[in-house]
């Protein structure tokens, strides 16, 4: 008889923690789903006093008339440049937390790689200021199957990473070529380089080099939102450094033909 009750003392343990364990599985599930849904509609809300924001400061800053000085003049590019870090921040968090609900999946489509650069770096002009950015992509590389608007967001933000890292001077380079089955592109620059401990680890979400950390604003989301946008197009992103052990290269190799099961479906958030 004791033994009977034993056994089903055992039993009845193990039953208890597999319901404490799925219980503890539907409350996670659910407080993903919640900080998911809470992330999502806050960068949305968001969004659209911001875009206002930057409309107006650009009308400020384009129609001179209305300033009466620099000094205006001086103030409306600040809330312009602050608008449009905060937008970037906040396009970051959205891709982010799609990309952890898995609800980002590429729209894949044929995409000139020249169109997604030229696109990246208009959108990044002000950013760029003075710095010269060189385009060497050779006369065969091909058109590529890639999301553009996801691919130039991976573009956007090493170039944005290239100009925040680097001083004001210095050069650019976006290098790519053609390897067998794949496209390899590098986005290099000349600036201080990623020690070589810390260069995997630039891709975990909130990882920052220590000695950067201080003194330049970031929060440590775009290189992981570029890994998971490459990786959603069954590509690899790494950092090396840049020529002659000088600066930082991200390395970035795009399969030129897509698995089919990372085609077709739509965004859900
Ligand atoms: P953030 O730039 O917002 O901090 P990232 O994920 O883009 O976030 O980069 C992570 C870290 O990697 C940065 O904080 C910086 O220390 C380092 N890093 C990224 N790009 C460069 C670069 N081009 N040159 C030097 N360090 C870089």
């Amino acid at each position: 008889l004791l033994e009977t009750l034993a056994d089903q003392a055992a039993v009845a343990i193990e039953r208890t923690a597999l319901v404490a364990d799925i219980e503890a599985a539907r409350v996670a599930g659910e407080r993903d789903r919640l900080r998911t849904a809470l992330l999502s509609s806050l960068s949305h809300d968001l969004r659209t006093p911001l875009v206002s924001i930057m409309g107006s400061a650009s009308a400020l800053v384009n129609y001179q008339d209305t300033l009466s000085d620099d000094a205006e003049r001086e103030l409306a590019l600040t809330i312009q440049d602050e608008a449009e870090r905060l937008n970037r921040f906040v396009q970051n968090l959205l891709d982010m937390t799609k990309l952890g609900a898995g609800a980002l999946k590429p729209r894949i489509d044929w995409a000139d790689f020249r169109d997604i650069v030229g696109g990246a770096l208009e959108r990044a002009k002000r950013l760029i200021g003075q710095r010269k950015v060189r385009i060497d992509l050779s006369d065969d590389f091909p058109l590529l199957c890639v999301d553009s608007v996801l691919m130039e967001q991976v573009v956007f933000n090493l170039i944005d990473n290239a100009c925040k890292y680097t001083p004001p001077g210095s050069a650019i380079t976006v290098w790519g070529r053609p390897r067998r089955d794949k496209v390899v592109v590098e986005i290099c620059d000349q600036g201080p380089g990623i020690p070589e401990a810390d260069r995997e680890q630039v891709f975990d979400m909130f990882y920052r080099v220590k000695a950067q950390d201080a003194q330049i604003a970031g929060t440590g989301l775009g290189l992981a939102i570029c890994r998971g946008l490459v990786e959603a197009h069954g590509g690899t992103i790494a950092a090396e450094p840049g020529i002659n052990d000088c600066g930082t290269c991200i390395v970035i190799t795009l399969p030129l033909l897509v698995e089919p099961e990372l085609l077709g479906a739509e965004e859900k958030v």
